[in-house]
């Protein structure tokens, strides 16, 4: 199972041992919490059939992966968005995910491992998080906003790129009269700059992948496919990627424990057995090592052994693979 703990939604994917998706969920938090993480691993148990008995590994990644009691290993999103999107897109070089508080632009290699990346600052600009402000500030939603972005012509200036300040400025632009749909045209504008700096450091590659929420948003797919001058692949469901990813490295994991496993087994039942008959022959212990048992034999009595002082004879067979 992988479980992405987000800022703003918990993920859950349980994939099958030949990495094929069983189940996954999304579901929608306040704030990152262990609530919405539990909901959202039961949900995806149900959807599947199974009990939590049945996971035979759990990776967590996303901004709250500590918080995920059944986690058995925790991964960046960085290398589980690559991963997930890498699965879903075979090929892919470059993943841009934004999620609700942080976005991140992830050049992949050949094998779908990440190669470099780029996240972008401290603060919430250019995230989900903005949107979200424009939302509250426009008082429409998501939907909404979108559909007023790709119909806005005119470019004002939105300078701020802070969450905070920039629903300041949102108001300030209706304040002076400007429409609704150009205000959110540049704000989406603004977003799909800000994400084209980030590329621009792990450098412009195709094909391109968007993952996270905010690839939900088709005003900031078709403004940035403008600003990138490249088609962009929207995943159907981009907000699993992460949970995809770290279910993958589970099950990677849990085979390569198996396959551990399984090689041991195999050693130690091609491994020839050892015998070693200990033979308790007057004073003296003998030990005769050998694959086969060879009866202690006393020099003084020629293999008449209880023709003199023996002692009982003993002989102790030790079994197990040679070596060991
Ligand atoms: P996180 O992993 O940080 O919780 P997500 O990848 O789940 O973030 O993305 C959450 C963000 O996605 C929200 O802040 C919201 O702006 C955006 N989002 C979610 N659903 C949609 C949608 N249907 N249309 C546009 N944006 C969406």
């Amino acid at each position: 199972m992988g479980v992405d703990l987000g800022s703003t939604t918990a993920k859950a994917v349980i994939v099958d041992s030949g990495g094929r998706m069983v189940a996954s969920r999304v579901v929608q938090m306040g704030a990152v919490s262990r609530e919405g993480v539990r909901v959202a691993i039961e949900a995806c148990l149900e959807d599947a059939r199974l009990t939590p008995a049945d996971i035979s590994r759990t990776i967590s990644t996303g901004y709250g992966r500590r918080l995920v009691p059944s986690a058995d290993k925790t991964f960046t999103e960085i290398t589980c968005h690559a991963r997930g999107a890498a699965a879903l897109s075979p090929g892919v070089r470059l993943v841009i995910d934004i999620g609700g508080q942080d976005s991140k632009a992830i050049a992949v290699d050949d094998d779908g491992l990440v190669d470099r990346f780029a996240l972008n600052d401290r603060c919430a600009s250019g995230t989900g998080r903005f949107f979200d402000v424009l939302c509250r500030a426009l008082e429409v939603d998501l939907d909404e906003v979108a559909a007023l972005a790709l119909a806005g012509g005119t470019d004002l200036e939105v300078s701020s790129m802070c969450a905070t300040f920039a629903e300041t400025e949102v108001i300030s632009l209706l304040a002076q009269g400007a429409e609704t749909a150009d205000i959110s045209a540049s704000v989406h504008r603004a977003v799909a700059g800000r994400t084209l700096g980030l590329i621009a450091q792990v450098g412009k590659a195709s094909p391109v992948v968007m993952t996270g929420g905010v690839a939900k948003n088709p005003a900031l797919v078709a403004f940035l496919e403008e600003a990138l001058g490249l088609p962009l692949e929207v995943l159907d469901d981009p907000q699993i990627a992460g949970a995809l990813g770290a279910a993958l490295i589970a099950r990677d994991e849990h085979a390569a424990a198996l396959a551990d496993a399984a090689a041991a087994l195999a050693d130690a039942a091609a491994a020839p057995l050892r015998f070693v008959a200990v033979a308790d022959v007057g004073p003296e212990k003998q030990v005769i090592p050998g694959n086969a048992v060879t009866a202690p034999h006393c020099a003084d009595c020629d293999g008449h052994l209880d023709s003199h002082s023996h002692r009982p004879v003993s002989v102790i067979l030790q079994l197990g693979p040679v070596g060991r």
